[in-house]
C-alpha cells in the first residue's frame, strides 16, 4: 500500500492538508492541488482550480510524470457561500455547485482513466453532515454535498467490478478556516447540538480517509461514513 500514489485536492490547508499529512506519515507518495500556498512537507504541490478541466489535466500530468498514475483520489476542495434561499443569487448557487460537485466530477473523471488501466483505485469524496441533515442558509452547499452520495453510489455501480471503490466521508464541524468564519454564538449553539459536545480536529477526518484507502476497506463501496460526533445520527 505504502508505494501508492495519492492526490488530494485543496491540500494546502484545513482538512485536505491534514489528509495529505496523514498519507505522507503512512509512507504514500502524495500530491496535493492548491490554488495558493503549498501542501505539507513531503508532498508534491501542483497548481489547479477544480473548476477548470485544463488546469486539472495539466496537474494530473505533472503528478503522473513525477510520482506515477494516481491510484487514490480525495476530492476535498470545497467552498461555502451561505445565505437564505430568497437572498441567494444564481451565482452563489452555481459557483458552490461548480466547485463542490463539478470539481469532484472533473477530478474523479480524470483520475478514473488511470484507475481503470490499473484495475485498482480508491475514490474518496469529502461531503458534509449537512448534505443529508440539511442546513438553513446552505441550500447551495447542502445540495452539492448530498449529490456526492449519488455520485459515489453511481460510480460504485459503474466501476465496482474493476477493483475501484468510491466512498463518501461526511464530516460534521471541524476546526478549520471554514468554521472559524462562523460567529461565536453560532459555534456555541452548534456545540450544544453535537452529542460529542465539541468540534473535531482535521486529523480526526484524515484517519478515516486513510483507512478507506487501505486494504482493510477493500469491500466497502458506496458508503457514507459520518465523522460528526453523532450530530447527523439517523440521516
Ligand atoms: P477550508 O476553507 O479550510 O479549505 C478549503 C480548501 O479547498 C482550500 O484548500 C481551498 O484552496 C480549496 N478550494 C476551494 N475552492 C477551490 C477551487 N475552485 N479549486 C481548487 N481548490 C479549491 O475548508 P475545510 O478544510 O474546512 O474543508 C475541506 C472540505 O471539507 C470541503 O469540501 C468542505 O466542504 C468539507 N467540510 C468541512 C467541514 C468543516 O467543518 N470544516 C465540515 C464538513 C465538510 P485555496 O486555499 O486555494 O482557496
Amino acid at each position: 500500500m505504502a508505494e501508492r500514489v495519492v492526490l488530494v485536492t485543496g491540500g494546502n490547508r484545513g482538512i485536505g492538508r491534514a489528509i495529505a499529512e496523514r498519507f505522507v506519515a503512512d509512507g504514500f507518495k502524495v500530491a496535493v492541488t492548491a490554488r495558493s500556498g503549498e501542501g505539507p512537507a513531503g508532498t508534491l504541490t501542483v497548481r489547479a482550480d477544480v473548476t477548470d478541466s485544463a488546469q486539472l489535466d495539466a496537474a494530473f500530468l505533472e503528478v503522473e510524470n513525477t510520482l506515477g498514475p494516481v491510484e487514490i483520489v480525495v476530492a476535498n476542495a470545497g467552498i461555502t457561500k451561505d445565505t437564505l434561499l430568497l437572498r441567494m443569487s444564481e451565482d452563489d448557487f452555481d459557483s458552490v455547485v461548480a466547485t463542490n460537485l463539478g470539481g469532484t466530477f472533473r477530478v474523479v473523471k480524470r483520475a478514473s482513466k488511470g484507475m481503470l488501466r490499473a484495475r485498482w483505485g480508491r475514490v474518496i469524496l469529502i461531503s458534509s453532515v449537512v448534505g443529508l441533515y440539511g442546513s438553513a442558509g446552505q441550500i447551495n452547499y447542502s445540495s452539492s454535498k448530498a449529490a456526492l452520495v449519488g455520485f459515489a453510489r453511481s460510480l460504485t455501480r459503474e466501476l465496482g467490478a474493476r477493483g475501484i471503490t468510491a466512498n463518501v466521508v461526511a464530516p460534521g464541524f471541524i476546526e478549520t478556516d471554514m468554521t472559524a468564519e462562523l460567529p461565536a454564538e453560532t459555534q456555541a449553539d452548534y456545540k450544544k447540538s453535537i452529542p460529542a459536545g465539541r468540534f473535531a480536529t482535521p486529523d480526526e477526518v484524515a484517519g478515516v480517509v486513510t483507512w478507506l484507502a487501505s486494504d482493510d476497506a477493500a469491500y466497502i463501496s458506496g458508503a457514507v461514513i459520518p465523522v460528526d460526533g453523532g450530530l447527523g445520527m439517523g440521516h
